[in-house]
């Protein structure tokens, strides 16, 4: 195009990347596993009080193949952790996780056998919310976080070896579980 063409016309430049990271930031659709107390307050971040659809996370599916951001939000069961990854596993990449609440995080004051003590030892957790449990306000700052990181995420992140690279850094490395030292 010539500068003739382009004279008296506005126009702006940008990168493919930043485009997608622009509308993929603005257009999370959660999946929440709540399994608790947590879940509730979950329920309140999304109703018309503190509105997380102003944040453009409001489209909550439970079908994971729709989903793009993890929401754990309440204490998990061992025997609900097959479920927890499956459901992650089956969530398309790029996809992003926030473990809600002190029970998510590390098994909150549940510290015995059944429950799993913090949901990153199986899957790869992007943003911790304290609290219990943690207010809506703490909900909607996560979800500005994982907003922050997908603006700055570049297409190499997304080759497949990188994103198992991350995902493996991301996970609990620790030595034993709770369960295995009683
Ligand atoms: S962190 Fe507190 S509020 Fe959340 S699930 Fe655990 S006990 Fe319930």
């Amino acid at each position: 195009m010539s500068g003739d063409m382009l004279q008296g016309k506005s126009f702006t430049t940008t990168r493919v990347d930043k485009l997608v990271n622009w509308a993929r930031k603005n257009s999370l659709w959660p999946m929440p596993f709540g399994t608790a107390c947590c879940g509730i307050e979950l329920m309140a971040t999304l109703a018309s009080r503190f509105d997380l659809a102003r944040f453009g996370a409001e489209a909550i599916r439970f079908t994971p193949r729709q989903c793009d951001l993890m929401i754990v939000a309440g204490r998990v069961a061992i025997k609900e952790l097959p479920i927890l990854k499956r459901i992650w596993d089956q969530m398309p990449e790029p996809k992003w996780c926030i473990s809600m609440g002190a029970c998510a995080c590390s098994g909150g004051v549940f510290d015995t056998y059944t429950l799993v003590q913090g949901v990153d030892r199986f899957i790869p957790v992007d943003v911790y919310i304290p609290g219990c449990p943690p207010r809506p306000e703490a909900v909607i700052d996560a979800v500005i976080k994982i907003q922050k990181m997908i603006e700055t995420e570049s297409w190499e992140q997304h080759k497949a070896e990188n994103i198992e690279r991350l995902r493996k850094e991301k996970i609990y490395q620790g030595p034993n579980f709770p369960w295995e030292t009683r």
